[in-house]
């Protein structure tokens, strides 16, 4: 059986060695703060700002959710963002996206002072990626190196091939990789035969948003698969097919209409791979963990602690 590699686990780990630090910061008067700007009522983003509001909570990291409303200006969006920049006990500021189609996202994301870009996504902050220097680092790349390292998973001298080449995920997840020392091909939809690509690969990161398609023949017998994705899966045929032999998946489809599916197949990647993540329970709740670590380290450089 292959290793699992358990991103709750890791996400307990990380927040257990912030909570000291953030006790320090509070006791110097100066705790870290976290301003999340969510633009009107997405489902699923409500979701993920509730669990960054009750990450900040747990930790003692003072938050503030500021929820206009979607028919929003990118003028008055821009406005907010600047109020944020000169308030001093606001350590990061987060931008919810996918933002309203009349907001121009990238105006907004530049808006955001590269010392408060705790997403890691100002283009300031990907140049510091690009050339080593400590800055924010996107957080779900963040997080795979935290699952690889923690996981006692060597990168160094290791092919890594990432499927998907975002802003957010593929790209910085590839240099990271590639700062670790790992030998990286990053891959895309236009990439002639991925398959034989992927089997290349000691370590396959799937960032590709399609349910289950990186199947057994993508993966190399041993590898580490990582996988990103986080599809909803709501056809019942599609779920059977994917979670083939498991009653219980198809149980709880039953009951909720839906589920959650990575871009791995979750049957395949058991038989083929060495260690993996889960879907879900692997990359996700990293991504969090790496906002909260983003934010106190904002708030140590303000305190002059780094
Ligand atoms: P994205 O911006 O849509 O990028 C997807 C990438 O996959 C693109 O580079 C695209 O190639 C590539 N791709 C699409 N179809 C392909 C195919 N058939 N073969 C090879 N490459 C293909 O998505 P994203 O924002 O990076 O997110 C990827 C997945 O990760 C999504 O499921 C998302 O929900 C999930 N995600 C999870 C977390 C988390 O915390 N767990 C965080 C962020 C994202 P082209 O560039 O050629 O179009």
């Amino acid at each position: 059986m292959p290793r699992i590699l358990d991103g709750n686990r890791v996400r307990d780990e990380i927040k257990s060695e912030l909570k000291p630090r953030v006790q320090a910061l509070t006791a110097l008067g100066s705790p870290p703060g976290l301003a999340v700007v969510l633009v009107g009522h997405d489902p699923g983003s409500e979701i993920y700002v509730r669990n960054k509001i009750k990450a900040c909570h747990d930790l003692g990291i003072y938050s503030e959710a500021i929820t206009p409303p979607d028919s929003i200006t990118t003028e008055e969006l821009l406005a907010i963002v600047a109020d944020l920049s000169t308030r001093p006990e606001i350590d990061g500021i987060l931008v919810q996206l996918p933002l309203p189609a009349q907001i121009d996202t990238k105006r907004i994301l530049m808006a955001v002072p590269p010392a408060k870009d705790v997403d890691g996504f100002h283009p300031c902050n990907v140049g510091a990626l690009v050339a080593g220097l400590p800055a924010p680092r996107a957080c779900t790349p963040a997080g795979i190196i935290q699952l690889l390292k923690r996981g006692g998973i060597p990168i160094a001298g290791q092919r890594a091939v990432v499927v998907g080449r975002s802003d957010i995920v593929g790209k910085p997840a590839a240099m990271l990789l590639l700062h670790e020392h790992a030998t990286v091909t990053i891959c895309h939809s236009k990439t002639a035969d991925l398959k034989s690509v992927c089997r290349e690969a000691d370590i396959l990161v799937a960032a590709i948003g399609r349910a289950a398609m990186i199947t057994g023949e993508y993966i190399r017998e041993g590898a580490t698969v990582i996988d990103v994705g986080t599809n909803r899966v709501s056809d019942r045929a599609e779920a059977a097919r994917i979670f083939r032999g498991s009653e219980a998946k198809l149980a709880s489809f039953d009951q909720r209409g839906s589920l959650t599916v990575g871009d791995v197949d979750p049957v395949d990647v058991v038989e083929r791979a060495g260690a993996y993540t889960p879907v879900p329970g692997g990359v996700g709740p990293l991504t969090i963990a790496m906002l909260m670590t983003n934010t106190v380290a904002a708030a140590e450089r303000r305190a002059g602690l780094l």
